[in-house]
C-alpha cells in the first residue's frame, strides 16, 4: 500500500508546473533586462490589473498591508483620524489603519456571511470618523451600495480592504473599482499570488494615483526631486512579471474555486456543518472555504487523522488581539464576530482541488 498524500492547504507547486514555462521565461527576461526596481513589468501590470478591475489606475507596492497604508495616506488621513472597518478580518486591516496614524473603530459583522454590518456603521461615525473600510472577507464584497450611501452623506472616503477578493463581482462591477480606492494583497496564496511579497493600490481618481506615486517611492516623481516624505514601497519587477503570467489566469482559476465549491457544498450537504453563504449582491470567488461547526476540535481531528490540512480564519477576534488592547474593547463587544471565531473552519482550497481530494475531505468530516 502506498501512503497517503497530504491534502495541502493551497498547493502552489502544483500551479507552478502547469505554468512552468511562462513564469521561468518571465522571470529571465527581467534577469537579463535587469530592471528590477520599477521596471516594465511593474508598468504593465498596473495598466493590466487596472483594466481587469475595470478602474483607471493602479500602483504596485510591496504588500497589502502596505497597499491599505498608502491609500489611507492618499486620503489625507492620519493622526487624530477615525476609520471605520469590521471586527472579523485578518489583523492587517487594523494594523494599516494604526500604522496610518488614525484609529480603528469596529462595527460587527453579520451573521450570514461574516461581512461588515452595514446597519452598524452610522452609530459609528463620530466628527473625527474619516473613512469607512470595508473587507471583502473570504473572496465575497460587502455590500456596497448602502455603505457609499453613508459616505457620501459624510463626507467619508470609501477604502476596499479586497486582499481576499480578486476578481471578485459587485453588481456586476470588479472589487477594487466600487470604493475611492482599494487595496489588494499578492501574498502567495490569495487568489492572485506572487512569489513573494506583493501588493496593489487601485483608484480610479488621480489625484489619488498621484498621492500614491510620490508616496511609495520617497516622494519624488523625478529621481533625487522629494516632493514629500514617502517611503519605500515598490513592487518588485520579478513579482510584477509573475503577475502578469498569472494574471491571464485567475479568470479560469476562480472558476475553478467556485466548481471546487460547488463540489464541497454537494458533499457536505448532509452533514452537520453549516455551509458558506454567497451574498446576493455579488459573486464568490471562495479565497477561503469556511464552513462552521459547533465540534470544531473534533472535525479538526478527523482531518488530521485523514491527512487534510485545515485552517482557521481567524481564531481570535481583532478586537480580543494582545495587540490591539489599546483599542479598548471589551469582551462582549461584538457578539457575532465572538460567535464565529470558535465556530468557523476553513477547509482545503486552491483551483487545482480535485473531486478525489474533495471526497477524502468529505469522508474525514462525515467521519466515515
Ligand atoms: C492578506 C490580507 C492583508 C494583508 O496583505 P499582506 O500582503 O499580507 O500584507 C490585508 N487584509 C486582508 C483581509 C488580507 O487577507
Amino acid at each position: 500500500m502506498t501512503a497517503v498524500e497530504t491534502i495541502p492547504f493551497v498547493d502552489l507547486a502544483t500551479q507552478y508546473r502547469s505554468i512552468q514555462s511562462d513564469i521561468d521565461a518571465a522571470m529571465a527576461a527581467v534577469l537579463s533586462r535587469g530592471d528590477f526596481i520599477l521596471g516594465q513589468d511593474v508598468r504593465l501590470f498596473e495598466q493590466e490589473f487596472a483594466a481587469y478591475c475595470g478602474t483607471s489606475h493602479c500602483l504596485g507596492v510591496a504588500s497589502g498591508t502596505d497597499a491599505l497604508r498608502l491609500a489611507l495616506q492618499a486620503c489625507g488621513i492620519g493622526r487624530g483620524d477615525e476609520v471605520i472597518t469590521t471586527a472579523h478580518t485578518f489583523i492587517a486591516t487594523t494594523l494599516a489603519i494604526m500604522e496610518a496614524g488614525a484609529t480603528p473603530v469596529l462595527v460587527d459583522c453579520d451573521p450570514e456571511y461574516g461581512l461588515i454590518d452595514v446597519t452598524k456603521i452610522a452609530a459609528a461615525i463620530t466628527p473625527r470618523t474619516k473613512a469607512i473600510l470595508p473587507v471583502h472577507l473570504y473572496g465575497q464584497p460587502a455590500d456596497m451600495d448602502p455603505i457609499l450611501e453613508i459616505a457620501r452623506a459624510h463626507s467619508l472616503a470609501v477604502i476596499e480592504d479586497a486582499c481576499q477578493a480578486h476578481g471578485a463581482f459587485y453588481k456586476g462591477r470588479r472589487c477594487g473599482s466600487l470604493g475611492d480606492i482599494a487595496a489588494f494583497s499578492f501574498y502567495p496564496g490569495k487568489n492572485l499570488g506572487a512569489y513573494g511579497d506583493g501588493g496593489a493600490v487601485t483608484t480610479g481618481r488621480a489625484d489619488l494615483a498621484d498621492k500614491v506615486t510620490l508616496l511609495r517611492n520617497y516622494g519624488q516623481r523625478v529621481k533625487y526631486e522629494h516632493l514629500e516624505k514617502g517611503g519605500n514601497s515598490r513592487l518588485d519587477t520579478i513579482q510584477a512579471a509573475i503577475l502578469r503570467v498569472k494574471l491571464r489566469h485567475l479568470d479560469a482559476w476562480n472558476a475553478a474555486r467556485q466548481r471546487a465549491a460547488a463540489a464541497y457544498n454537494r458533499a457536505l450537504a448532509d452533514l452537520s456543518v453549516g455551509l458558506p453563504h454567497v451574498v446576493p449582491w455579488g459573486t464568490h470567488v471562495f479565497h477561503l472555504y469556511v464552513v462552521r461547526t459547533n465540534d470544531r476540535a473534533g472535525l479538526q481531528q478527523r482531518l488530521d487523522a485523514a491527512k487534510s490540512q485545515h485552517g482557521i480564519h481567524y481564531p481570535i477576534p481583532v478586537h480580543r488581539q494582545k495587540a490591539m488592547a489599546e483599542l479598548g474593547y471589551a469582551e462582549g463587544a461584538f457578539p457575532v464576530a465572538e460567535a464565529l471565531a470558535p465556530s468557523i473552519l476553513s477547509l482545503p482550497m486552491f483551483p487545482e482541488l480535485s473531486d478525489a481530494q474533495i471526497a477524502r475531505v468529505a469522508a474525514a468530516i462525515a467521519g466515515t
